[in-house]
């Protein structure tokens, strides 16, 4: 390390992305300081994924009480205490902090639990003590958050998805604006729980980009769940008598406990120096990277949430992990951002590798679309309404698959061992020759003929 160096890796912010670049780099023998200005863990940890996922399988629960009844067990009334699933699920989250830390410290990495800004392209400045570190490489890897749009009056009235996990009670009554990922998952897990919830989106249908017919499938079973008001904008919020009123463009009014908004995030660059350093940010106010997440200062890289590339936990920590190997462990390493697994978990569950049908048709032409529409298995019994949805869209020039998308249950867990063919180049006769595992509902995908 050069003399001038106080740390070979000033890393700011300590989600995802930034804690495996951190901790790749100590390994390859950088010295290395993170800051993080909240807990260590990020977005996904303390505020995103794991505590989200832990309230989707509280709010599961519900169904398997009512489905049980079909396979003759009888079950009391069941009762929901958000109490305890509150202390659960942060006693959990703090658990995994601690293993972040530890993970850190035992790499060799100094945590900084100060806010950290950038002084110029080798400095950055802790806001807490305005101590001075230079670093031969930056890393931003600060994320996002929430923002609360549409700014009408009385939205300060309204929490994000960070305050959803602070909540004291379990709301009688939940307005969810957004038609995106975290507005379809919190709708359905507060439906789930027993909220009366209204789920309002200014589209025709939920999660723009998805599959029109995954779209159209999730709208039918979610407007079984819940009031979904689709083609609705939010006028005002104002404090009512037991709650809040929210006004509709439709001159509806909705009287509710809670208004959750959900219409996007932000990259988190507010006051952190990018500007004094010459980093112009994009429209969407992301820091532009190129392949290796290098910014327009050849010190300064990026990752993660804040260069609004594909906001998952899974690429931030690929592309943190990629940085590393570039710049500290000789081994130039980009990230490929084309073919992403997903899943959204909804109540039923989405998960998508590839193309939907429209941009699939748009970049090969000509194009096969196979697909099963069915009533799972366990619904013969339990009797409960509804259908899993399952399409492979295929390009006929090549006979590769290009898209998979599935609506049901544990569709996440299926589009991960999917995602492997489907990344490996598998074509449909592949999937065709594969023998089935009988009976599951994923045997469709290699039956679809
Ligand atoms: P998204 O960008 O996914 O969705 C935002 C939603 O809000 C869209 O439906 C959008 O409508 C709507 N919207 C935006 N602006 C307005 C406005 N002014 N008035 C009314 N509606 C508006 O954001 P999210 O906040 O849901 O999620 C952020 C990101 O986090 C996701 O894109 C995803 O990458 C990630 N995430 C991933 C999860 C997972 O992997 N399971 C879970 C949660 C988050 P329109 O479609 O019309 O633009």
């Amino acid at each position: 390390m050069s003399e001038t160096y106080d740390v070979d890796l000033f890393v700011i912010g300590g989600g995802s992305g930034g804690v495996r670049a951190a901790r790749i780099a100590a390994g390859y023998g950088a010295k290395v300081k993170l800051a993080e200005e909240y807990r260590v863990g990020g977005t996904c940890v303390i505020r995103g994924c794991v505590p989200k996922k832990l309230m989707v399988y509280a709010g599961r629960f519900a169904d398997e009480f009512e489905d049980a009844a079909g396979f003759g067990w009888t079950v009391e009334p069941p009762r929901f205490d958000w109490g305890v699933l509150k202390r659960r699920r942060d006693a959990e989250v703090t658990r995994l902090e601690g293993i972040y830390d530890t993970n850190l410290m035992r790499a060799g990495v100094e945590i900084v639990p100060q806010r950290a800004v950038i002084e110029d392209a080798h400095t950055v400045r802790l806001t807490g003590t305005g101590e001075r570190v230079r670093a031969k490489v930056i890393l931003v890897a600060v994320g996002a958050h929430p923002v609360k749009e549409p700014a009408v009056p009385g939205m300060e009235l309204a929490i994000t998805s960070n305050e959803v996990f602070e909540l004291e009670s379990l709301p009688e009554r939940i307005l969810v604006v957004g038609g995106g990922y975290i507005a379809v998952e919190f709708a359905g897990v507060f439906a789930s729980l027993g909220s009366r919830t209204t789920l309002l989106h200014r589209g025709d249908r939920l999660l723009r980009g998805f599959d029109d017919e995954i779209r159209d499938a999730l709208g039918e079973a979610y407007g079984k769940r819940m009031d979904l008001r689709l083609c609705r904008t939010l006028q005002s919020l104002e404090r009512a008598e037991g709650g809040i009123r929210a006004r509709l463009d439709d001159g509806t009014e909705i009287v509710v406990d809670q208004v959750l908004v959900a219409t996007g995030r932000r990259p988190n660059v507010a006051g952190l120096g990018l500007d004094r350093v010459g980093i112009a940010l994009d429209a969407a106010g992301a820091v532009p990277v190129d392949a290796w997440s290098r910014t327009a200062v050849p010190s300064i890289y990026a990752v993660g949430d804040v260069t609004d590339r594909a906001n998952l936990t899974p690429i931030a920590i690929r592309e943190g992990h990629a940085f590393a190997d570039t710049v500290f462990g000789g081994r130039e390493t980009c990230v490929d951002h084309t073919l992403i697994p997903t899943a959204v978990f909804s109540t039923p569950e989405i998960g998508v590798v590839g193309h939907n049908e429209d941009v699939a048709r748009a970049v090969y032409g000509e194009i096969e679309v196979y697909k099963a529409r069915f009533r799972p298995m366990k619904a013969t019994l339990s009797g409960r309404d509804e259908r899993v949805l399952m399409k492979v869209i295929v390009d006929c020039a090549s006979d590769r698959v290009v898209g998979v998308h599935v609506l049901g249950h544990d569709a996440g867990e299926i589009i991960q061992a999917v995602g492997i063919a489907v990344t490996m180049g598998a074509t449909k006769a592949d999937f065709d020759r594969t023998i089935a595992v009988h009976p599951t509902a994923s045997e469709e995908l290699v039956t679809l003929r």
